[in-house]
């Protein structure tokens, strides 16, 4: 109806003299039309994440970036703060970033006096789940990727579905593990002998709960894991040295020790608990131990330089 009486009006009045007015009145009123959209856009923007962010102090390139990665909730505490905090843009360009972790990452760096870098951080608190220290079952489903740790257990009742004996030949007790790590472990030591004429052993395979509370008792607490939290009772870790080797500290420095290492991803191992990642993991450096996890997610660790519990955080766990 109002449109109607509008468009009455106009007629009138243009029919009178005033046709002249009808182009100027029209551009005025778009002009007025362009005003509206744009303030409105201006507030929206004002209001939008990127803005608020861009208002406490970072630069408009950082703002934008923080805004498409972190969630509404995460972008309201951080400007909730009302500060610029130096880390938050850096540690949303590491590498192995996950968006769930951000506000943890930043509370760890402000506890931190040691004055790590970023990227140790993000790797800390990726496998700790900090603050969240709380221990959980291990997903068992995962298969050769399952992952257990001090925060990952296994229950008492866990036992592989198949396990395989070594042959005596490269153990000197009897030793078993899953099939496909005994296959692999064969192809390996086969070629390591080859390359350096030693003789890989497997002093320790699988081990039951049981079992591994005795090993638990009776070895170092640094190195031995309690029973729940040992990879040994998944049946895909292989306790590693060699004949001419036998002891674990010379085994490391051997020839068939640096190949051993050097080799392994490819035929689907990985060294557990490296040497560089220990002050990191909570983990002493374990040169023979390996753990079988298969030949293309070997090579990815190796090649990426990050630990079982980086790869599993970072690919295998929910990330949001
Ligand atoms: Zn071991």
């Amino acid at each position: 109806m109002v449109l109607q009486d509008i468009k009455q009006l106009l007629k009138a009045w243009t029919a009178r003299d005033n046709r002249w007015l009808a182009v100027p009145c029209s551009v005025a009123a778009l002009l007025v039309l362009l005003v509206l959209v744009k303030s409105y856009q201006g507030i929206v923007y004002y209001n939008s994440n990127e803005c608020r962010i861009y208002r406490l102090g970072y630069p408009l390139e950082e703002a934008q970036s923080l805004a498409s990665v972190l969630s509404d909730e995460q972008a309201d505490s951080l400007v909730a703060r009302g500060e610029h905090d130096s880390i938050a843009y850096p540690i949303i360009k590491q590498r192995y970033f996950i968006t769930r972790n951000f506000e943890h990452y930043l509370a760890f760096h402000k506890q931190d006096t040691t004055g790590m870098p970023l990227s140790d951080i993000v790797a800390i608190v990726n496998v700790s789940g900090f603050p969240d220290y709380e221990a959980k079952p291990c997903d068992t489903g995962k298969g050769v990727l399952m992952l257990v740790n001090g925060r990952h257990y296994l229950d008492k009742s866990y036992q592989p579905d198949s396990l395989v004996t070594i042959s005596r030949t490269y153990c000197y007790e009897d030793q078993k593990a899953q099939p496909a790590v005994v296959e692999a472990f064969m192809a390996m030591q086969q070629e390591c002998k080859r390359q350096t004429s030693a003789q890989l052993m497997v002093n320790s395979a699988y081990r039951s709960y049981q079992q591994q509370i005795a090993t638990y008792n009776r070895n170092d607490k640094r190195f031995a894991a309690r029973a729940g939290n040992s990879e040994h009772q998944t049946g895909l870790a292989l306790d590693i040295t060699s004949l001419q080797h036998p002891m674990r500290g010379p085994f490391d420095t051997s020839t068939e020790g640096v190949w051993m290492r050097e080799h392994c991803h490819r035929y689907g191992f990985i060294l557990r608990y490296p040497k560089k990642q220990s002050l990191i993991m909570g983990y002493s450096y374990e040169p023979w131990h390996l753990r079988y996890v298969g030949v293309e997610t070997a090579c990815r660790i190796h090649d990426e330089g990050i630990t079982l519990d980086e790869y599993y955080a970072y690919y295998l766990e929910d990330k949001r």
